[in-house]
């Protein structure tokens, strides 16, 4: 079953062309890890699948939906595909409860009860649930990040992206973001993962897919990938 498909699309800022005749076919349960140099095109690839960014050729199809700008196809899309960034962009007056609780009430009308339950199940999942009722700030970088990560997946998305998660987290932090995303993948998640991390894509991805001046220039297994020169 195809969850995410890529056809021939093209995207300008301006003048500049940043994305060339992309076409990526992404199946359900698909690991994929997307790597290049900075500048490649990663992160506008992943901005276009849940609509943060428009194109202006070809066809994305996620979960069989074609992207359009009307609003409620980009609703629709924003439910099914879960995104983590690099800065984890939660919200510095809500805890991190609230932070999960959030979304679920306001985009898909979920009642508080069910909200919160959904909320604690997810914070548990990523071990952090003793944090629940800390702000933000008082939260390290990796913690911050799993919570993020828990917030995207009280949308129970079908999708979800990540954009160098672990970029931004000092170095100590890392694995326990990577593990818990090592744990989503090995629960069957479709996942498309911007990283410079190729021990996590070694272990986790399906396919590696490189870019280089906004176009996709390689795609293999990570074992051919990493044994090709
Ligand atoms: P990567 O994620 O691989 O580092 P990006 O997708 O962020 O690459 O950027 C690809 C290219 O598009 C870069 O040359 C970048 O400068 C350019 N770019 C990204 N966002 C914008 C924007 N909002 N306006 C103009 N150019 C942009
Ligand atoms: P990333 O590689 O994670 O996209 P960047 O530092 O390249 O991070 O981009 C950060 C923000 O600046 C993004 O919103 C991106 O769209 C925007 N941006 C990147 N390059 C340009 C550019 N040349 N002109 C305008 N905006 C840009």
């Amino acid at each position: 079953e195809t969850m995410i498909s890529m056809a021939q699309v093209e995207k300008w800022y301006g003048s500049f062309q940043a994305l060339h005749d992309i076409n990526m076919t992404v199946r359900s349960g698909e690991r994929i890890v997307l790597c290049g140099p900075s500048g490649s095109g990663k992160s506008t690839l992943i901005r276009c699948i849940n609509h943060l960014e428009t194109y202006q050729k070809g066809e994305i199809r996620v979960g069989g939906i074609v992207l359009s700008d009307q609003a409620k196809t980009i609703d629709a899309i924003r439910r099914e595909v879960g995104m983590v960034f690099q800065q984890f962009n939660l919200f510095p007056h809500l805890t991190v409860l609230q932070n999960c609780m959030l979304a679920p009430m306001k985009a898909i009308g979920v009642g508080r009860a069910e909200a919160e339950e959904r909320a604690r199940g997810l914070l548990e999942r990523v071990k952090i649930l003793e944090q629940a009722d800390k702000y933000p700030v008082q939260l390290s970088g990796g913690q911050q990040q799993r919570v993020a990560i828990a917030r995207a997946l009280c949308m129970r998305p079908k999708v979800m992206l990540f954009d160098e998660p672990t970029s931004a987290l000092d170095p100590e932090m890392v694995k326990e973001v990577l593990d818990t995303m090592i744990a989503l993948a090995d629960e069957g998640m479709t996942m498309i993962c911007v990283t410079h991390e190729m021990g996590f894509a070694r272990q986790v991805a399906d396919r590696v897919i490189f870019m280089a001046s906004g176009a996709i220039v390689e795609e293999a297994p990570p074992a051919e990938f990493f044994t090709n020169p």
